[in-house]
């Protein structure tokens, strides 16, 4: 097992990598406490869920939304809860976003943990403290900064998981190498099958070192000021990709970064081989590098985009495999760029 402690603002947080969720209750303070789910996750692991009231919410972004927080208050007023009692999120991201936000705000602020079941919860979500829904339409639009007191990563958890949440978890891996470890990418580029495989040895390294350097990266700047940026690598792309409703998440983070890796050789800042390693890892780890999607439906989509600001967008770019850097872009220059964009992408080897 590895343990890291995250510093946050409001409070500490303990993740640990490879702790089996058989052991929870050594990590519940006593006193009441509330587990909220989701369906499947409750479907498949009902058997092993500790003695605790279950909250199950429905599955996927739809359920992501204030009206699913206004059930679990609902639920939480049932059940009597008070300012003692604990919530424990058991879940991929959604379940860690909702039963973070309704954590955060309830009776002002319960206390809170998560075991974080899918690859990208594990690697992402359960890290930073971030929380929240949706709100028509745009993501996140709606939530808290709270960190959680502790997450459980149980790679057992995974055995279980769909092929496309593994390639959600695995683009968020490669971000985090990409951002700020050469070290963790070049372990990737040597062990991309087995990590395709969730073997847990490597897997767990995998887990660890991305939430060391999540961690590393929100510790320096829990409020978004310019270091937390740095983790939107691939995602303002990406995230207008994920709208055209064509791509999941970790497939339009993946193409996002294949173009921001272009973006940065064309800026100078990045070696042509530098970015060549980087295609050639994502599509060994069967991530897409290449869409061929209207230009102009992808601009309408980064126009909406909140991070916005002005005529300028603030943009990840890398100098180096490990080393990113944000850049503002005027709006226009990057709509010039996305209407490149198959172009720009098919220039990657065939995945
Ligand atoms: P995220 O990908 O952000 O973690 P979700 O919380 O929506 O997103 O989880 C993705 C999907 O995987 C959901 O349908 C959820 O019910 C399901 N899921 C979560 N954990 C597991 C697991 N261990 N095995 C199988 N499916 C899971
Ligand atoms: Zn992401």
């Amino acid at each position: 097992m590895r343990i890291i402690e995250i510093q946050g603002s409001s409070q500490p947080s303990t993740i640990r990598v490879g702790e089996a969720f058989a052991n929870l209750p050594r990590h519940l303070p006593p006193g009441k406490a509330v587990v909220i789910t989701d369906e499947n996750v409750l479907r498949l692991y009902r058997d092993r869920m500790p003695a605790l009231p279950v909250l199950s919410i429905g599955s996927g972004e739809a359920f992501k939304t204030l009206e699913t927080v206004s059930d679990l208050y609902e639920a939480l007023v049932d059940l009597e809860a008070d300012r003692a009692t604990f919530i424990l999120g058991v879940g991929g991201g959604i379940v860690c976003d909702v039963a973070g936000f309704v954590a955060a705000t309830y009776l002002r602020g319960l206390r809170f943990g998560f075991a974080a079941t899918t690859l990208l919860a594990q690697v992402d979500a359960s890290v930073g403290g971030k929380n929240g829904v949706n709100l028509e339409g745009y993501k996140n639009l709606v939530g808290t900064i709270r960190q959680p007191e502790f997450v459980i990563c149980d790679p057992a958890f995974l055995e279980t998981l769909p092929e496309a949440e593994v390639v959600n978890g695995m683009a968020e891996i490669v971000k985090h190498g990409l951002i700020a470890d050469a070290g963790m990418f070049a372990f990737l580029e040597d062990h991309a099958s087995a990590a395709l495989r969730l073997e847990p040895a490597v897997v767990e390294r995998l887990v660890a070192e991305s939430v060391v350097i999540k961690a590393g990266v929100v510790g320096r700047d829990e409020v978004e000021a310019g270091e937390r940026r740095k983790l939107n690598f691939g995602h303002t792309v990406g995230h207008a990709l994920e709208k055209t409703g064509v791509f999941s998440h970790g497939e339009a983070v993946s193409i996002g970064m294949a173009f921001a890796s272009r973006v940065s050789v064309r800026r100078g800042l990045l070696p042509e081989e530098a970015h060549r390693r980087i295609l050639a890892l994502l599509s060994r780890l069967k991530l897409p590098v290449r869409a061929s999607v209207d230009p102009l439906r992808l601009v309408e989509a980064l126009r909406r985009d909140k991070k916005r600001r002005a005529n300028r967008i603030h943009f990840v770019l890398l100098e180096d495999i490990g080393r990113a850097v944000v850049q503002e872009i005027r709006m226009d220059e990057l709509e010039g760029m996305a209407a490149e964009f198959p172009d720009i992408l098919q220039t990657g080897p065939d995945p």
